[in-house]
């Protein structure tokens, strides 16, 4: 009788009831799944920990990109993004909404007061009123007949800077790469193999961390992978990879591409492995319908490639990345603010021309600043439409103001 298959994480036995493990995480829109690999605590586990923690780190590029997940649920909300002294909420479709109090009343000295109100609609305006006005102590119709009597500006306008920490290459998120690259490698060369001793800190790593692993055995490396035209090609400008190869003495390296933007290297074993075996999945995050496991045959990144990773952050790679993304849903006359923004953002670091060396202590802010911007660009140019007083009144009476 065969021994059973057991979970490469514990010695969980695995059979037909077994949940399923999606091998690039669902979030990220992978369609892959195996039942052969983790057992289903494990899986809930990471889920719930490690896989969540790398799914936030992605959620406002799947809002700016609406990148549904890989069993077809929409793109994240992000819920009281700081915008500026604002708090906005960008729904699933990508629009943002304001959070803050609808309305503000600043008492001058003078006894005048000044009233700034927010909202979407005439209707939510008249539903105010009688909150404003028992602010300022008086009357609704008193107020209305204020109002009428006064000037009002109708700015329609998203917020100009949001703050939304997001990072890239946070250890939980790293570690749920890694076990992604654990699980394609399993799927390969059996659950046996990536048990065994030479895969032992990885699998500790996945399980409950590792400073020193983090450190000596991950690298962020944003070179672009060999056959990169080919990938983009077929799985779009944004596409997901994963990549696990080993050389003749089991030295096994995993490459983990995300959206096309950034990636890390981790080495799995650093000798001892299977020796000689290579396999990879991609999958195309704007269509997930769109993705292939039989990669590593016509996409041959070499051993010696995927074992030196870049050291150092290829910025304009990386920069023209985010570009591209923040691209994707604008038209060209964005383009220039665009690309104002990441160089503003690389200034700040003290980064001006393309071959200023850049601290390694910054890349994930600048990245993360860049990002954060390049999200709030999303936005619209505010505008500005002064009413009239018959406008106004208009609009105080619930009148349309064609
Ligand atoms: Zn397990």
């Amino acid at each position: 009788m065969d021994n059973p298959l057991l979970c490469i994480f514990c010695d969980n036995a695995l059979g037909p009831d077994t949940k399923p493990e999606h091998i690039l995480p669902n979030a990220l829109g992978g369609r892959k799944t195996t039942r052969r690999v983790i057992c289903s605590d494990c899986n809930n586990r990471f889920g719930s920990t490690i896989d969540d923690a790398l799914a936030k780190q992605v959620e406002i590029i799947r809002n700016l990109l609406q990148l549904e997940s890989g069993t077809g649920k929409p793109p994240p909300m992000l819920r009281n993004v700081q915008a500026g002294t604002e708090k906005v909420t960008f729904r699933n479709d990508g629009q943002p909404e304001l959070v803050t109090p609808p309305f503000t009343v600043t008492e001058r000295p003078d006894g005048t007061a000044e009233v700034a109100i927010t909202v979407k609609t005439p209707e939510e305006l008249r539903r105010f009123l009688p909150h404003i006005a028992a602010r300022l102590r008086m009357s609704e119709d008193e107020l209305v007949k204020q109002m009428e009597g006064g000037t009002g500006v109708v700015v329609e306008r998203r917020p100009g800077e949001v703050h939304h920490h997001i990072s890239f290459g946070k250890e939980d998120a790293i570690r749920s790469v890694a076990k992604s690259c654990l699980v394609l490698l399993a799927t390969l060369v059996g659950n046996d193999a990536v048990k065994s001793d030479a895969f032992k800190e990885a699998r500790t790593f996945v399980l409950t961390g590792s400073k020193e692993f983090n450190e000596k055995r991950v690298t962020i490396d944003s070179r672009p992978v060999p056959g990169v035209d080919d990938l983009i090609r077929v799985y779009g400008m944004f596409f997901n990879l994963i990549y696990v190869r080993s050389d003749s003495a089991g030295r096994v390296i995993g490459h983990f591409t995300l959206y096309n933007a950034i990636s890390w290297q981790i080495v799995l074993a650093e000798a001892g492995g299977p020796a000689e075996c290579k396999s990879g999945l991609v999958s195309n995050p704007l269509d997930p319908t769109s993705w292939s496991d039989a990669i590593a045959d016509t996409v041959n990144i070499p051993f010696a490639w995927l074992d030196a990773a870049d050291k150092g952050y290829e910025l304009e790679r990386a920069r023209q990345r985010l570009i591209s993304m923040a691209q994707y849903h604008h038209d060209e006359s964005q383009q220039a603010e665009i690309a104002r923004i990441v160089n503003d953002v690389c200034a700040k670091y003290g980064i001006k021309s393309d071959n200023d060396p850049i601290d390694p202590a910054h890349q994930e802010a600048i990245f993360n600043e860049i990002t954060a911007r390049l999200a709030a660009h999303a936005m619209h140019q505010p505008y500005e439409q002064r009413l009239t007083a018959d406008q106004m009144k208009k609009l105080l009476k619930g009148e349309s103001s064609e």
